[in-house]
């Protein structure tokens, strides 16, 4: 194991997250930003996703925590290429960090490369990083009322996904409400109901991905 720990560089962002989709565009990686809570299950989706598209792509993984590398650990277990990302306590990635990051892989060589933000609802939605899709990830275990209470990251997500769908009755999680306030905000959003645990419905979205893809190297 020799994962390459970087620390978070804060310069401005938006000219640089013009600069990472040219550089990405040019070499013909897609790049899928992964947002949600603490808990909500943004590695083990990413580990899913891994699993089900590595025979087909070359992956590679940024991996954003304020401290340690646990799930830069996870990741590389996989024979992944893996950057942990440490923000040493800023609670968002910017494109400056994700610019600096991407030139520890061989972007020849890789198809994708997700990032996975810090968990956190709430600025991670602010900050642009030359991705090519923003997945929002909201389990039924943090109750249905989040899309109201933090609208900024549902507003901006192409793709909404429900994990932990197994649990919803335990947790008297209404989907429903959850679907129609982010279709009121955001009524192009794709939205999946999946469990990682169960395996429910990852499959629709490993389709969904692999779409995007036929899409972007036709
Ligand atoms: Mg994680
Ligand atoms: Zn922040």
């Amino acid at each position: 194991m020799n994962i390459k720990v970087v620390t978070q560089i804060l310069e401005w962002n938006e000219d640089c997250s013009n600069n990472i989709k040219e550089i990405l565009k040019r070499k013909n990686v897609y790049l899928i930003n992964v947002m949600g809570s603490p808990g909500t299950g943004k590695t083990s989706l990413i580990i899913e996703l891994i699993k089900k598209l590595k025979d087909k792509y070359n992956i590679a993984v940024i991996e954003g925590d304020i401290a340690g590398q646990i799930d830069a650990v996870k990741i590389d277990a996989l024979g992944i290429a893996v950057v942990q990302l440490n923000t040493k306590g800023a609670c968002h990635i910017e494109a400056m960090s994700i610019k600096n990051v991407i030139e520890y892989f061989d972007l020849d060589e890789i198809d994708i490369v997700f990032i996975e933000n810090i968990g956190n609802l709430v600025c991670p939605a602010e900050f642009e990083l030359g991705e090519d899709l923003k997945i929002a990830i909201l389990s039924t275990t943090e109750g249905d009322d989040k899309v109201e209470k933090y609208p900024l990251l549902f507003s901006k997500a192409d793709s909404l996904i429900i994990n932990k769908y197994d649990m919803k009755e335990y947790f008297n999680f209404d989907d429903k409400r959850v679907e129609e306030n982010t279709k009121l905000i955001n009524p192009a959003i794709d939205i999946f109901r999946i469990s990682t645990r169960t395996d429910e419905g990852v499959i629709s979205l490993v389709n969904y991905i692999d779409e995007k893809l036929k899409i972007l190297n036709k």
